[in-house]
């Protein structure tokens, strides 16, 4: 069995979003889809442990933002790769919220969608929630991001199949490339960091030392170097 046959199913990006009471949380997942078109349907698959999870059970709903390819890589670290148990996700985010007070971007959304649930079903990790689509509006123009892209374009690597593609060995200027403990994203010396000020050029060493992964914020110390 080669499980490698799973990453060529494509998938979207989304910020999944629910209540409980007054409080609101949220968090990126990639498996969103329309089940049927009457009544309008569409599922989820969220991860038990996530707090989202508990907040849609509790309030039996929960609303999709579809990001844009534009989405900084800052926000997805947020919602990603953070709690909702240990922080207010929504504190610096511009936000609106749906008819039933579920929040969805305003910026990097090109469509909001919100859904009352109508069956969860029990996947071993996850939960998929199925919902019946309460509200929906279009936002913005524009690509939505795809996984791929998010992985390719987002996190600054490149396939081997693509003809920009440098061996990660055979690096230009001799600098390493860095990839975080935590979160998998790789620090590239010929990009930088733009989103944080890092011009391109600017090998890992010579990073600020409150220099912190731009996915899930680890500091400099919880990086390796990719031999
Ligand atoms: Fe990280």
């Amino acid at each position: 069995m080669d499980l490698k046959a799973l990453y060529s199913i494509s998938y979207g990006l989304y910020l999944i979003t629910s209540k409980d009471g007054d409080q609101i949380n949220g968090q990126i997942a990639n498996t969103v889809f329309q089940i049927s078109s009457d009544p309008p349907t569409i599922a989820v698959s969220i991860n038990k442990q996530n707090l989202t999870n508990d907040f849609i059970k509790k309030s039996g709903l929960f609303a999709v933002s579809v990001l844009r390819e534009e989405t900084p890589i800052s926000l997805i670290g947020q919602f990603g790769f953070k709690s909702g148990r240990d922080m207010n996700k929504f504190a610096d985010v511009n936000y609106r919220t749906t008819p039933r007070g579920l929040p969805y971007l305003v910026d990097d959304a090109l469509a909001a969608i919100e859904a009352k649930l109508i069956q969860d079903v029990d996947a071993g990790t996850h939960t998929i929630f199925i919902g019946e689509i309460t509200a929906a509006e279009v936002l913005k123009q524009g690509n939505p991001m795809t996984y791929a892209y998010y992985h390719q374009v987002k996190k600054g690597s490149t396939p081997p199949s693509a003809p920009t593609y440098i061996k990660k060995n055979e690096r230009r200027n001799g600098m390493d490339i860095y990839e975080c403990t935590v979160c998998g994203y790789e620090y590239d010396p010929d990009k930088g960091d733009p989103e944080n000020d890092i011009e391109p050029g600017t090998p890992f060493e010579k990073l600020p030392d409150d220099w912190v992964c731009p996915v899930c914020g680890a500091g400099k110390d919880a990086f390796e170097k990719i031999d």
